[in-house]
């Protein structure tokens, strides 16, 4: 898969560009936490980016309220491309780090109209564990969630 990499560092990433108005961008919609514009490589016909305004790289680095907010904003603009494009299926993406498939490094998500054989694909290899492995993970998860 051909992908862009946005290397420059935080606060003249792309993304903080088109915050601040230095790169042209398709807008769609802005509130005071977040933007929405067009992503440049349109996977399906009204392919929007919500992103935050503020520079911050991944989930791990947005406040809770820039969280509610992008989510916020990707249900208005979800009910828009419904209402505009109405594509039958859509997807949520969001990536965080390199190996998390992440490739411009300032937090996004993609609002991505689907179609029947669109081509876009996301391998899910099962491994299955079993509920042993499971529960043990579970604990885990729910000690550092009590910590916090
Ligand atoms: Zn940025």
């Amino acid at each position: 898969m051909p992908r862009f990499v946005d290397t420059s560092p935080p606060g003249v990433c792309i993304f903080c560009r088109i915050a601040r108005g230095e790169l042209p961008a398709a807008r769609v919609f802005e509130d005071d936490l977040t933007m929405a514009f067009m992503d440049i490589g349109q996977v399906n016909p009204g392919h929007v980016l919500v992103a935050t305004k503020r520079h911050a790289a991944t989930l791990f680095d947005i406040t809770p309220e820039e969280g509610a907010a992008v989510m916020r904003t990707v249900q208005r603009v979800a009910a828009a491309i419904g209402d505009t494009f109405d594509p039958p299926g859509l997807t949520l993406l969001q990536a965080n780090g390199k190996e998390g498939d992440q490739t411009v490094f300032h937090f996004h998500m993609h609002v991505l109209p689907r179609h029947a054989d669109d081509g876009v694909g996301l391998s899910w290899p099962r491994k299955e564990p079993g509920m042993e492995a499971l529960h043990a993970y579970a604990l885990k998860l729910a000690g550092a969630l009590r910590a916090e």
